[in-house]
């Protein structure tokens, strides 16, 4: 479905005024292509990762310059808000800009260096809202949002649209929060072991020799690897 075709079907459920207030928020139709699904979430972190920007006054990230911190976790609904952060800002998890902190929360941090921090975080009023959608009643059945009717999943997501920033959002300035990212380095070494590449942050050391991690049986570098 192009954009145009989704802008429409939008526009049939909007004032004018509505529409002109809610426009900027809507995600462009590759965004939902990239995400998959038709759901609320992915458009509510592009939503937040927008305002985000504004409030910063930084642009949409084309390189390394931007931090996202979602403090979302895993095993609960609502995560697709990281990949509307993602698309809106740029600050993507390819490019290591963007970390979870696994705290369970609907909430991100967004950093840049010269221009600080802000936290934005759904408010619990609109969460309770939104709760109350029949997009959910299929969801807690644990049908996948491609399964739920197309009807169901714009009911919710065009509501989510007409909400105003201040009943969707708490915003709180974060002037002490403090980020180094990792220095960049193009040095690396072959493994003793496996013949591979490592990055040498990642080289370890075995009876003298270089190792990568899965080699050297040390502490494994991720979860459940
Ligand atoms: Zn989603
Ligand atoms: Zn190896």
């Amino acid at each position: 479905m192009i954009i145009e075709v989704r802008l429409k079907l939008v526009k049939q459920h909007f004032t004018k005024k509505e529409m002109d207030m809610t426009a900027k928020y809507i995600p462009p139709e590759w965004a939902f292509e990239f995400h998959g699904h038709l759901c609320p979430f992915m458009p509510i972190g592009y939503r937040m990762g927008k305002l985000a920007m504004e409030y910063l006054g930084v642009k949409r990230e084309k390189d390394h310059g931007f931090f996202v911190f979602p403090e979302i976790g895993e095993g609960h609904p609502q995560t697709c808000m990281a990949d509307g952060i993602q698309i809106a800002t740029g600050s993507t998890y390819g490019k290591i800009l963007m970390a979870m902190t696994f705290y369970g929360k609907l909430a991100a941090t967004f950093y840049h260096p010269q221009k600080g921090a802000v936290r934005y975080s759904l408010t619990p009023d609109f969460i309770d809202e939104m709760g109350k959608y029949e997009f959910f009643v299929y969801r807690k059945k644990g049908v996948e949002p491609s399964q739920i009717p197309q009807r169901v999943s714009e009911e919710v997501t065009n509501w989510t649209y007409k909400q105003s920033d201040d009943f969707m959002f708490k915003v709180e300035p974060k002037p002490d929060f403090k980020f180094t990212p990792a220095k960049g380095s193009f040095n690396k070494a072959k493994c003793s072991v496996c013949g591979e590449y490592v990055f040498e942050r990642y080289l370890r050391t075995k009876d003298g020799k270089p190792v990568c991690i899965p080699c050297s049986g040390f502490t494994k570098s991720m979860p459940g690897a």
